[in-house]
């Protein structure tokens, strides 16, 4: 099942507009400050499609098709007279790309350092193996983030959960917080076999010198303290499996929050006052449109006029066309980001959530 089970229709009005918010005020805005990353989107198929999927991503969604070996050494090369750092590649499953070995090699013999997302199962069982085994025994700068949504099999490999499988967990209670419980009635939807299959991989390239991470997620609709509990809940249990399986204690792991979608119009407009005088500087300062682009590539199917590659402000927004910053590097770096999306008050500023590693 998707999300659409859940999504709110358009019609409040909110996040109409790039520049205005509903009532007419300014929205506020986000000027680049300096380089951390970019970020590469290797396109939308993926080999599953699992539900709270970030970019809808499965075997069927092309609306962001496969990026190109000479595209991505186009923003390379940019990349490198800009002095980035770091690329990160996300999908999609980048090893659905057929592009994408031939990209990780050339992304690392020009010398930056990497982190690749991944769900690792069969497209790097097929296409990926060989090529990470190889750079982590080199000793090559690439960091391996696998999902891993949940500790519990069930939950991550299953869609809807019957009855008898529906979880719920009671979370110690706030008095600042009126909700103690969270539910899964609906898994991740990952499909059978899928937890061990990651897990195996995860095992080999560790022990082929892999640095390995992990990325489970939240709840739909669950936020804020109560998002705080679920992590408090979730990660001993994924050290329990993380140590059963031999990986060392302290294997990095992140857990994050539902992010809910573009049609999600009951959160706050955040307007550029409210971002000058009354939200603190610190929670702007950790926003990835101010350090990092996305690059995607929309195909014509996707109401583009052409498919070129475009600049987007991070990893959250590109199925929003109405806030790519352009066509380069450079024409991205001297526009503002608006913060235009329901996303950008649910994941980043009241979430406080972040793709980047640091
Ligand atoms: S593996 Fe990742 S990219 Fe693919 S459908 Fe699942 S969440 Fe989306
Ligand atoms: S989703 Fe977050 S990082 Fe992206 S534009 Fe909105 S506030 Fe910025």
């Amino acid at each position: 099942m998707r999300r659409t089970a859940t999504s709110k229709s358009i019609s409040s009005g909110r996040f109409q507009l790039l520049e205005k918010c509903a009532d007419g005020s300014e929205r506020a805005r986000q000027p680049f400050r300096s380089w951390a990353e970019l970020w590469i989107f290797t396109g939308t198929r993926c080999n599953l499609a699992c539900t709270e999927c970030y970019t809808e991503s499965s075997p069927r969604n092309g609306s962001f098709r496969f990026i190109t070996v000479e595209e991505t050494e186009q923003f390379l090369k940019e990349a490198r007279a800009l002095g980035i750092p770091k690329i990160c590649y996300t999908g999609g499953e980048p090893f659905y790309n057929p592009h994408f070995p031939d990209i990780l090699d050339l992304t690392l013999e020009m010398g930056f350092q990497c982190l690749l997302l991944t769900n690792l199962t069969r497209p790097y069982e097929v296409r990926g193996k060989s090529s990470l085994h190889r750079h982590s025994a080199a000793g090559h700068s690439l960091q391996i983030r696998a999902s891993l949504d949940h500790p519990d099999p069930a939950i991550h490999e299953g869609g809807d959960l019957d009855p008898a499988t529906v979880r719920r967990y009671r979370v110690p209670s706030s008095p600042l917080n009126g909700h103690r419980e969270y539910w899964f009635e609906t898994g991740f939807n990952r499909g059978s076999g899928n937890f061990k299959r990651t897990l195996t991989n995860l095992r080999d390239l560790f022990s082929a010198g892999g640095e390995i991470s992990v990325a489970g997620r939240g709840p739909r609709g669950v936020g804020g303290r109560l998002f705080q509990a679920y992590v408090e809940e979730t990660v001993p249990r994924f050290r329990s499996l993380f140590e059963s399986r031999g990986f060392p204690g302290d294997l990095p792991l992140r857990i994050f929050p539902d992010i809910g979608t573009r049609s999600d119009h009951d959160v706050p407009e955040i307007t550029q006052h409210q971002c000058r005088t009354l939200i603190p500087e610190t929670v702007f300062e950790g926003l990835m449109c101010n350090r990092t682009r996305m690059v995607a590539v929309p195909s014509k199917r996707n109401g583009q006029p052409n498919d070129d590659p475009l600049v987007f402000p991070c990893t959250i927004v590109p199925d929003n066309s109405a806030m790519a910053l352009g066509k380069t590097l450079r024409e991205s770096m001297m526009r503002e980001a608006y913060l235009a999306d329901p996303r950008c008050y649910r994941f980043c500023v009241a979430g406080g959530a972040s793709c980047s590693e640091t």
